[in-house]
C-alpha cells in the first residue's frame, strides 16, 4: 500500500528536507519541566518559569547562532512564551530561518513482564495536540522511544511496540501538518561492544521501517532521529572512524534512501565527542543517500549552561559559547570540522546519564 494523500504532502516534504539541509542541524531544547530542572539544579538555578524563559532565550537570540541551525525542538511551554521585550519564541525562531518544533511524547512507562524495557505514552489526544501545535507555529514533531541494551534486551515486544507507536504518531503527525521526527533512542548504559550495538540497531530500524511503511507514512516527509554506533558506557572507547563506519553501515541497511536526513541524537556524548563522530561519518566514503545532521540536546547545551551560571552578566558569554557549537556541529554536517572549537569548560566532559529520561 502506497503512503498516504494529504493536503500536507507537498508541505511535509518541503520541509524536512529544509531542515536536512547540509550546513544546519536542530538544537534539541525541549526538555519537559523535570529534566530542565536537573540542568537547572547543576548550575543552583532555581526551576521556575522565568529562570527556563531566561534560558531559552538565551539559547534562542544567541548571535550566529540561528544561521547554522534548521530546526528548534520546544517543549510546550516554551512554544507559547515571549522574550523579555514581548516577541514570541517562535517569531524569533522564523525570522532567523528556523522552523519551531514540539516535543509530543508523554515519556515513557514500564512494559509489565519485561526487564525495565518501556514504551512511550501519548498518542490518545495527539491529533487534537498536532493540530493545535501546528495553529501556533509548530512544523516538525519530536516523540523518542527507549530500547535497551541487555542479555535478553531489546525483547522482540520492547522492539515492535516501540516500532508500532512510532509509526502511529508518525502517521498522525503527518495527518496534521507536522513533519515526525522518529527517534528510537538505544540508550548507551551497558558493558556491551560495538558490535552488539550495531546487531541491535540493525533490528531496531529494521522493525521502525516496516511499520512505518503498514502505517503509510510518507517517508519523504519524516525525519530518523538514531542513536550513533557505539560500544556501551562501561566499554573501551573506540575511534571516531571506526564509530562512523559502523553507523553508516547500519543505517545503509535498514533506512530507505525516501528518507531526507537522519539527525543524530547525541545520547550522553561529550559536546566534542558528538561532533567529531558526526565529523567522521561526513567524511565517510561511500553510498549516504541521506544527508547526516544533528539534534543534539544535551553537546549543544552543556558548555553554554556553564558558562552562564545563571547570571545575567554572564549571557554574553554563555552564547558565544553556544556559538562554538553551532559552528563546530554545522562544519561536521560537511565533513569539514577540524577539531579547532574552543574547549570550553564541560566540553570533553561525559553528558553520560543512566537511563536518560527527556
Ligand atoms: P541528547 O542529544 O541530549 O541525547 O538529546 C537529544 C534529544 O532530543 C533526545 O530525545
Amino acid at each position: 500500500m502506497s503512503s498516504f494523500k494529504s493536503k500536507f504532502q507537498d508541505e511535509l516534504i518541503a520541509n524536512a528536507s529544509y531542515i536536512g539541509t547540509p550546513g544546519k542541524g536542530i538544537l534539541a531544547a525541549d526538555e519537559s519541566t523535570g529534566t530542565i530542572g536537573k540542568r537547572l539544579a547543576s548550575i543552583n538555578v532555581e526551576n521556575v518559569e522565568t529562570n527556563r524563559r531566561i534560558l531559552r532565550e538565551l539559547l534562542f537570540t544567541a548571535p550566529g547562532c540561528l544561521e547554522r541551525l534548521s530546526g528548534v525542538i520546544l517543549f510546550e511551554e516554551t512554544l507559547y512564551q515571549k522574550s523579555a521585550a514581548g516577541v514570541p519564541f517562535v517569531d524569533i525562531l522564523k525570522k532567523g530561518g528556523v522552523l519551531p518544533g514540539i516535543k509530543v511524547d508523554k515519556g515513557t512507562v514500564e512494559l509489565a513482564g519485561t526487564n525495565g524495557e518501556t514504551t512511550t505514552q501519548g498518542l490518545d489526544d495527539l491529533a487534537q495536540r498536532c493540530k493545535k501545535y501546528y495553529e501556533a507555529g509548530a512544523r516538525f514533531a519530536k516523540w523518542r522511544a527507549v530500547l535497551k541494551i541487555g542479555p535478553n534486551e531489546p525483547s522482540p515486544l520492547c522492539i515492535h511496540e516501540n516500532a508500532n507507536g512510532l509509526a502511529r504518531y508518525a502517521a498522525i503527525c503527518q495527518e496534521n501538518g507536522l513533519v515526525p521526527i522518529v527517534e528510537p533512542e538505544i540508550l548507551s548504559d551497558g558493558p556491551h561492544d560495538i558490535a552488539k550495538c550495531a546487531d541491535v540497531t540493525e533490528r531496531v530500524l529494521a522493525a521502525c521501517y516496516k511499520a512505518l511503511n503498514d502505517h503509510h507514512v510518507l517517508l519523504e516527509g519524516t525525519l530518523l532521529k538514531p542513536n550513533m554506533v557505539t560500544p556501551g558506557s562501561e566499554s573501551a572507547r573506540v575511534k571516531a572512524e571506526v564509530i562512523a563506519e559502523h553507523t553508516v553501515r547500519a543505517l545503509q541497511r535498514t533506512v530507505p534512501p525516501a528518507v531526507p536526513a537522519i539527525v543524530f541524537l547525541s545520547g550522553g556524548q561529550s559536546e566534542e565527542e558528538a561532533t567529531v563522530n558526526l565529523n567522521a561519518m561526513n567524511q565517510l566514503k561511500g553510498k549516504k543517500p541521506w544527508s547526516l545532521t544533528f539534534s543534539y540536546g544535551r553537546a549543544l547545551q552543556q558548555s553554554t549552561l556553564k558558562a552562564w551560571g545563571g547570571k545575567d552578566e554572564n549571557i554574553p558569554k554563555a552564547q558565544s559559547a553556544l556559538l562554538v557549537r553551532c559552528k563546530a556541529n554545522s562544519e561536521a554536517t560537511l565533513g569539514t570540522y577540524k577539531g579547532d572549537a574552543t574547549l570550553g569548560e564541560g566540553a570533553s566532559e561525559s553528558l553520560h546519564v543512566k537511563d536518560y529520561k527527556y
